[in-house]
């Protein structure tokens, strides 16, 4: 083996969703989508996405159309998938042809969905205050009256500060999501895995996690969905005052016994991960010593009884935030940045064998 084993508990997912579903539920009495962008944050939409939708989950989010083109291929009709992005242009075509619903984000993407797709199911996405995405509160006043009246699938708006339960902004972006949807009778969304957590009020009749279902914070109570390890290709005694590495960035203290990992920044350990990291064997942990290289790093096993043949980066002892703490980043961009070289395996009751279909019938 020379490629690290990237190991993803597709039960472990379901579970997350189902403990979310479980609190959106008992909140807002809210169904429960799935935001499964990015390949399911590097995880597996192929994998992820019909896992969920046996679980009982139906919508789901993406944020482009091909991606959404993609995963209609391997939900089959039953699902809503939803286009954060919305409708841009050259994109009617696809958005017809596999069933998409763009979350239209301002009055020209409104006026090109009307025009080049009427009668096609689309939703709205509003600015209720992270001026990212979605119509402001006096465009939507413009145009409100024409969406409404085709009988929009979902009206959504995104959360800048749900991660931090006493921040301002969550109530302040509830105020105005309120102010520009109460009494529209179209189904709303406003919260992502942050927002279940802060409570019924946030939930509205649809809730849309992402991170959470991957076993990330803010959700703690998730349980880990992904394992890295990584193979040990040598192992050498070094003396005292001998670097490692390039840059000679770290000089060992005393008589080391360092272990050379095949990955490096090339499958997401990122370079600022260089004299931070932690690497498990077990139990008992190991430094990374020296810089991240591409394809290698290097980790201080001195104290091991026995030469290891793995060692392990994410897993129980070491969740995606853990790591992300120390490269000075999110567990999503942990995630995100997982490299195409790991060998993938994926386990769990409701790991779909190869060619079963993905959706229920
Ligand atoms: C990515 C995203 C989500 C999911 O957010 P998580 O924090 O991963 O749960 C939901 N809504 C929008 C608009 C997004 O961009």
């Amino acid at each position: 083996m020379t490629a690290g084993m990237l190991t993803i508990d597709i039960d472990a997912a379901v579970a997350n969703w189902r403990a979310l579903a479980a609190l959106s539920q008992a909140g807002a009495g809210a169904r429960t989508g799935a935001t499964i962008k990015a390949d399911a944050y590097g995880l597996g939409a192929d994998r992820l996405g019909p896992a969920l939708a046996r679980a009982g989950a139906r919508q789901f989010f993406v944020a482009l159309a091909q991606e959404g083109a993609r995963l209609r291929a391997v939900l089959g009709p039953g699902a809503d998938i939803f286009v954060y992005c919305g409708h841009m242009a050259g994109d009617a075509a696809i958005l017809r042809d596999h069933g998409l619903i763009p979350l239209l984000n301002d009055p020209a993407q409104v006026s090109r969905h009307l025009q080049a797709l009427p009668g096609h199911p689309f939703g709205i996405q509003l600015d209720s205050g992270m001026n990212r995405l979605g119509m402001e509160p006096a465009e939507w006043a413009g145009v409100r009256a024409a969406v409404l009246a085709g009988g929009p699938a979902l009206i959504m708006s995104h959360l800048a500060c749900a991660d931090e339960p006493a921040h301002a902004m969550n109530q302040t972006q509830l105020d105005n999501f309120r102010a520009m949807t109460d009494g529209c009778t179209a189904p709303r969304s406003l919260s992502a895995t942050g927002g279940i957590l802060l409570g019924a009020a946030w939930q509205f009749d649809l809730t849309r996690p992402g991170i959470g279902l991957y076993g990330g914070a803010p959700f703690a109570n998730a349980r880990p969905v992904v394992q890295l390890d990584l193979p040990v290709i040598q192992i050498r005694d070094i003396a005292a005052g001998e670097p490692v590495g390039y840059g000679c960035t770290w000089v060992a203290p005393g008589p080391r016994r360092i272990a050379t990992l095949a990955a490096g920044y090339a499958d997401g350990l990122l370079r600022h991960l260089t004299n931070r990291a932690t690497l498990w064997a077990g139990d008992t942990p190991c430094p990374l010593v020296g810089r991240v290289s591409m394809d290698l790093i290097t980790v201080d096993v001195t104290h091991l009884p026995t030469a290891p043949e793995v060692l392990t980066i994410l897993g129980p002892q070491q969740t995606v935030d853990a790591l992300a703490d120390a490269a000075g980043t999110i567990g999503y961009e942990i995630l995100t940045s997982l490299g195409p070289r790991y060998s993938r395996h994926y386990t769990g009751t409701d790991a779909p064998k190869a060619g079963q279909a993905g959706f229920p019938a």
